[in-house]
């Protein structure tokens, strides 16, 4: 072996709700994990202001406080926190192989566990008004920020799921939602298209894009464009959602791990295993469908009592009863 190579009994990638979950556990198993945290340490929740639906926090947390904390709690029970990217991999498909990866760029590391945790990216539309104003006004997601404009005029831009379902979230909060729908159809379930049609404060509008969004500091209306005419429009919002979908930064593990067309890695059954043999895989990299910070570190529990397991059944660790870790 080189001496450039480390050992590692346990390696999370990522640095989110899920990945700080497992480190507690895991370190508190005694696994000794490594975290690389990513190019964006704490993940989503440090672009959140307020996250008021965190389970614990009475009086809300702002979101890089509570990442901050959550490192803080790894880090007392021995999670060696890293600042950097894993750029390569090359899981073994055997039982009790070793996990080879390559972070930023250079480094080697060999790791009998992997413990995935890098998340989903939420898209934006990505036109200049729209990034100046993110965090002034313009949110991807209207669970953790649409209580920021009860009783006041929002949009949403989107016509899937997500964006039917925000909607339909925004119209019990806000006065009035306008849905801006580039197709002349939603993409939407008939029954999710149906509960935003039964809503009397949204109004959708069919063949229609974001021009510009309007306001300085912060959002302060909005000018659509209708895609068929060219007729352009302004209306009056201090708050703009855009629900077009995540993409899940799974793009290193083509090809190795199994993932669905969208690219989110498929789990087995209840559990965190992925198709190969000590890896393991938690919160919004594997999960489309509830994308909250409770259910992400819920599963990057899951992932670190696998990983455990996993390793006494190699013989790696001796079995502990879970929960029951020392410190
Ligand atoms: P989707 O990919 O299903 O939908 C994205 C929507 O955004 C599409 O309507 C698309 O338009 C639109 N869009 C994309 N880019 C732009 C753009 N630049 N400008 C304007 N509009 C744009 O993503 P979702 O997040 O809605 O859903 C992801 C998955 O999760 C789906 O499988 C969905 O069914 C599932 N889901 C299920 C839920 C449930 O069952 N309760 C709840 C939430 C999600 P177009 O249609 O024209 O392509």
């Amino acid at each position: 072996m080189s001496d450039k190579i480390e050992r590692v009994k346990t390696l999370i990638i990522g640095s989110g709700p899920a990945g700080y979950t497992a480190a507690i556990y895991a370190a508190r198993a005694d696994l000794k994990p490594v975290m690389y945290t990513g190019m964006e340490p704490g993940g989503q929740l440090t672009t959140t202001t307020e996250v008021d639906n965190f389970p614990g926090y009475p009086d809300g947390i702002d979101g890089p406080t509570m990442m901050v904390q959550l490192q803080q709690q790894a880090e007392r029970f021995g999670t060696e926190v890293r600042i950097g990217m894993i750029t390569a991999v090359e899981f073994s498909k055997v039982p009790g192989g070793i996990h080879k990866v390559i972070a930023d760029g250079e480094k080697e590391i060999e790791a009998e566990t992997v413990i995935i945790s890098t998340g989903a990216s939420a898209k934006y539309l990505n036109i200049p008004s729209e990034q100046r104003l993110r965090g002034g006004g313009v949110s991807a997601c209207a669970v953790c920020d649409g209580f920021f404009y009860k009783g006041q005029d929002v949009a949403i831009v989107g016509a899937g799921d997500t964006a039917a379902e925000e909607a339909s979230y925004l119209a019990n909060i806000c006065n009035k939602v306008t849905m801006l729908v580039r197709r002349d159809e939603m993409r939407a379930s008939k029954a999710m298209q149906h509960r935003v049609n039964s809503l009397k404060n949204i109004e959708v509008r069919y063949n229609t894009e974001v021009d510009e969004v309007l306001g300085d500091q912060v959002v302060e209306g909005l000018r659509m464009v209708n895609n068929k005419t060219g007729e352009k429009d302004e209306i009056a919002i201090t708050g703009l959602f855009i629900a077009i979908g995540h993409k899940p930064n799974t793009d290193i593990f083509k090809g190795q791990l199994d993932m669905d067309e969208t690219g989110y890695l498929i789990t087995k059954g209840k559990s965190t295993k992925t198709n190969l043999p000590g890896v393991f895989a938690s919160g919004d990299a594997q999960d489309k469908e509830y994308r909250q910070a409770v259910t992400a570190a819920g599963s990057g529990c899951m992932a670190a009592l696998d990983a455990e397991r996993y390793l006494a059944e190699i013989g790696s660790v001796e079995e502990t009863v879970a929960g029951q870790y020392k410190i």
